[in-house]
């Protein structure tokens, strides 16, 4: 509570709490006119607005602390743009009302969630901004049942001791995808980067030209290659590398040779590469270690569902491989996740390795990790339940249907200004995964007479429920792909508004 009453223009200490220095701001070096300085000093203190915030209902119902961060950060920026800008200080409305406004805003802005759910009309499956792979309703329900209660999450009910975290899903990984060992780490790039430090450290690493990756967020093979201490060793060419390239590089620091699948781009053309059977067959022979970084990684082959063949975990499993890594939150559609499969002994020494305690995988993510893993034993029950297959699996003629039921959530604005047309695009399996695979979809096409698409676009990613969608020729478009049934009201009840509103 404030028991005093202070003075609206109170001096400038009272703002510390912004990182700011008068010394710095006000010095010579500025170069602050009398303008400036006059408007500077009308700016109200904190405590000075704090109280004018307790008369007002709406501040009655904001945290404490939410109201002052609010009010140092108002004054701050207000300040910044006092001192950015010294010729335009007549226009700076600085009475109480628009300050107060302004921290309101603000205070409102705070007290929303900020991490909330969107709508995916982008038709981009697997979109890594929008959060990569929802988790199926089996995956969502065990993550709940886990993080209500205490767990066995390292606790070995049988022997009574303690116990891997990794055993409620080691387990089922190794039977679905024939490894001998399996564990899991906080993403892939984790994945990546533990194997390398545990096997490489010191070592040559011996990688295809073809294959030196660069995915989004930073990860390039070969800086993590550098972080993990592997010595990367290129061969071949850009687009074809053989077998006597590898055999050729090897010598007595060899340490790993590594295949790196290319998820994000495709080598087409006058292109040759190592076969992961080849690597592992000459891997043997010289008494080398092979590891694969499948990047996306799918128990499920693509090709039957008339998509391009990605190879398989089983298949590289099968091939006798030292190491494979691939994601949770790619293809696989469950959480993120950084899975490693394996022979026994390699998988130990990864255990071991001190790093494995840095990218610890969290219960929550286990949770739902076992559960969609689960679902690969039946394929069509996880076609059906993992929301990423069921997406990327859907037959046109169910997306026709949803983009004809959007079509009429629409039409019933009954609104003169608003065209809307069915329209063939393709959407995209995203996520760095499948880069060529364009699938056919029907998409709903907005026009709004007086509305330009961009102001659609962005009225829409700013509604409660942010619905993203893209603009292609002028129009906004919506992909009933990955839009989920009980969206399309949503979708309905923002263009209501934003006809509305305008
Ligand atoms: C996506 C990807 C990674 C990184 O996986 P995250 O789970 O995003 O950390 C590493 N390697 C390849 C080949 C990839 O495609």
């Amino acid at each position: 509570m404030i028991k005093f009453s202070f003075s609206r223009f109170s001096f400038w200490g009272a703002l510390d709490g912004v990182s700011f220095q008068p010394e710095q701001k006000f010095g010579r070096k500025m170069g602050v006119n009398e303008d400036q300085q006059k408007l500077l000093r009308t700016l109200p203190g904190v405590d000075y607005l704090l109280e004018l915030t307790q008369a007002d209902p709406f501040f009655k119902t904001v945290p404490n602390s939410v109201v002052t961060r609010s009010i140092r950060l108002v004054v701050a920026e207000l300040r910044k743009s006092i001192l950015d800008d010294s010729q335009n200080t007549a226009g700076k409305n600085l009475s109480d009302e628009t300050i107060i406004q302004k921290v309101r805003e603000r205070a409102e802005h705070a007290i929303h969630p900020n991490l909330v759910t969107t709508i995916n009309a982008t038709g981009v499956v697997i979109h890594t901004n929008l959060g990569r792979s929802p988790l199926s309703p089996d995956a969502v329900e065990n993550l709940l049942t886990i993080a209500k209660k205490y767990s066995n999450l390292e606790f070995d009910l049988t022997k009574g001791m303690r116990g891997s975290r990794y055993s409620c899903i080691e387990e089922i990984l190794c039977e679905i995808s024939g490894a001998e060992a399996a564990m899991a780490v906080n993403n892939n790039a984790g994945a990546v980067l533990l194997c390398l430090d545990t096997i490489a450290k010191g070592k040559k690493v011996i990688v295809s030209r073809g294959e030196l990756i660069e995915i989004g967020g930073s990860f390039r093979i070969p800086d993590i290659m550098a972080k993990s201490g592997g010595i990367l060793k290129e061969v071949g060419t850009t687009n074809r590398t053989h077998l006597k390239d590898y055999k050729n590089a090897i010598e007595d620091n060899t340490g790993l040779l590594l295949k790196v699948h290319t998820s994000n781009y495709s080598v087409v053309g006058f292109s040759a590469a190592v076969t992961l059977k080849e690597l592992v067959a000459l891997g043997k022979t010289h008494h080398i270690p092979v590891m694969e970084d499948l990047g996306s990684g799918t128990f499920i082959d693509f090709s039957k569902y008339g998509m391009i063949k990605e190879p398989t975990i089983q298949e590289s499993v099968a091939t006798g491989v030292d190491v494979v890594t691939f994601s949770g939150d790619k293809l696989l559609g469950g959480p993120q996740a950084g899975i490693i499969l394996g022979k026994k002994d390699m998988l130990h020494t990864i255990k071991k390795n001190p790093l494995t305690r840095a990218l610890r995988i969290d219960k929550l993510t286990l949770a739902a990790l076992e559960s969609t893993v689960s679902a690969y034993r039946d394929e069509n029950r996880a076609i059906e339940t993992i929301p990423t297959l069921k997406m990327l699996t859907m037959s046109f003629k169910a997306i026709e249907m949803k983009a004809v039921r959007l079509c009429h959530l629409l039409e019933d604005l009954k609104d003169p200004r608003l065209s809307i047309q069915l329209v063939d695009l393709s959407s995209r399996v995203g996520g760095g995964a499948l880069p060529l695979l364009e699938l056919p979809t029907k998409c709903v096409a907005i026009k709004i007479k007086e509305i330009s698409a961009n102001a659609i676009e962005k009225f829409m990613r700013k509604n409660s429920t942010p619905i993203i969608g893209r603009i292609e020729e002028d129009c906004f478009i919506l992909d009933p792909r990955t839009i989920q049934d009980d969206e399309l009201v949503i979708i309905g009840t923002a263009f209501e508004n934003l006809l509305k509103r305008t």
